[in-house]
């Protein structure tokens, strides 16, 4: 598959105006302002675009939620907030192409019937940030976004609203929270934002990566878009590979695409000539995988099917040499730090694993740890307020399931062998 998202990354000035348009940019738009807003969310609907966030819910169905009643203030939140260990696909469209997504939201607000749109970036990407300002600057002088665009009576402004790199602020309404100035902690749903969103008005909440697709299913139809991979998980991918292998980066295929072709074909194989352990297919709340199943395709329902999730679309490779109770306590020291607190099972039920993992990996783990490891994830998973909860447990025993001895061994050996 030719680069889509990806295919003017390494053209010289990528992030300017200029360049964008040499590259038939903002066509799409006009296109777009040439069309009911209903047209549009069938179009993106009928393209068969899901959620590149992690979730795969349906982006057009999504938008069809939105109150129609033009009096109701409505708004559009980009989550450009990547926070998921493992995933850098979003901060390559922000930092290189960034035209691409302002265009998308641009088309969504019109689509939606949003005048408003905000950006809510990680407080870390302060390149990208720059990249935007004078993107959105460029879009602005150029007649893209403020009043009366292109001359159709649709006016548009985008803001940028920067995080401070609080992982649960990925999380759609903990970022909502973030944006209105509070604490980034989730709300309770219902409402889901669809209906009551950023300042209680109905909201469309995407990623970078979604939006960023929206230009190229205008451009070249919603067919198009769905001849490409899998019927039900259709369009390009960004898999971010990290890891133990020769050449990690981002590559752009097709959704459906193996993990085997990713890992070895892409991404050169394993390093050093080492055979492959495990890998983690969508970021660090993804349970694990292992050798048997890299014949794979990754698209959300191959892999929920295996009890794990396409998620971010960042692979993380390990090798033999990788300790997978190293693993499992570094991945729920992260969650136990990212942890808003908001709720008791995850505050201290993921500080517990953390404490047990870090005796087993010191050699201290006592008889009984691993079930322990295991009742504490019975008793986190389904009982926090939020995915982040979830998330951590799923990595948990996602290791737990394919490496249970290792973690036993660890008990028995006062440590680690590999
Ligand atoms: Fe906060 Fe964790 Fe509860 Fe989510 S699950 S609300 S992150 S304490």
């Amino acid at each position: 598959m030719e680069p889509i998202l990806l295919k003017n990354i390494n053209t010289p000035d990528s992030h300017k105006v200029d360049v964008y348009l040499k590259n038939n940019g903002y066509q799409a738009l006009a296109s777009a302002l040439k069309m009911q807003p209903d047209g549009v969310i069938q179009m993106v609907k009928d393209s068969g675009l899901r959620g590149r966030g992690g979730a795969g819910f349906s982006t057009g169905l999504k938008w069809s939620f939105i109150p129609k009643d033009p009096t109701i203030p409505k708004y559009l939140c980009c989550n450009a907030d990547e926070g998921e260990p493992g995933t850098f696909k979003d901060r390559v469209i922000i930092e290189k192409d960034p035209h691409q997504l302002i265009e998308g939201m641009i088309i969504t607000c019109y689509a939606i019937g949003a005048k408003t749109a905000y950006i809510y970036i990680r407080g870390e990407f302060a390149f990208g940030t720059k990249r935007l300002e004078q993107a959105i600057k460029e879009a602005y002088e150029k007649g893209y976004l403020g009043k009366n665009i292109l001359g159709s009576n649709f006016d548009c402004d985008i803001h940028i609203h920067r995080g401070f790199g609080a992982y649960i602020c990925g999380e759609e309404t903990a970022l909502l929270e973030s944006i209105e100035g509070l604490r980034g902690r989730p709300r309770i749903k219902p409402p889901f934002p669809a209906i009551a969103g950023l300042y209680a008005k109905p909201t469309v909440i995407n990623n970078v990566e979604t939006l960023s697709c929206i230009s190229h299913i205008v451009n070249k139809g919603p067919k198009w878009f769905s001849s490409i991979g899998p019927e039900k998980s259709p369009g390009p991918k960004l898999f971010g590979v990290s890891g133990h292998v020769n050449k990690p980066g981002m590559y752009e295929l097709p959704m459906g695409t193996t993990a085997r072709e990713i890992i070895y074909n892409h991404a050169g194989g394993i390093r050093n000539g080492k055979k492959l352990k495990a890998f983690i297919p969508g970021g660090v709340s993804a349970p694990m995988l292992v050798e048997k199943d890299l014949d794979t395709p990754m698209d959300f329902d191959s892999l929920a099917a295996k009890g794990t999730m396409l998620g971010s679309g960042g692979i993380i490779v390990m090798d033999e040499t990788a300790c997978i109770v190293k693993v499992a306590m570094r991945t729920m020291a992260f969650f136990r730090h990212e942890s808003c607190g908001k709720c008791t099972p995850c505050r201290e039920g993921i500080d517990w694993t953390y404490k047990v993992l870090h005796r087993l990996e010191k050699g201290e783990g006592k008889e009984g740890d691993v079930e322990l490891l295991e009742k504490l994830c019975g008793n986190i998973f389904g009982r926090t307020f939020c995915p982040l909860g979830d998330g951590a447990v799923m990595a948990l025993r996602g290791a737990l399931k394919n490496f249970r001895d290792e973690f036993v061994e660890h008990v028995k050996n006062k440590g680690c062998i590999v």
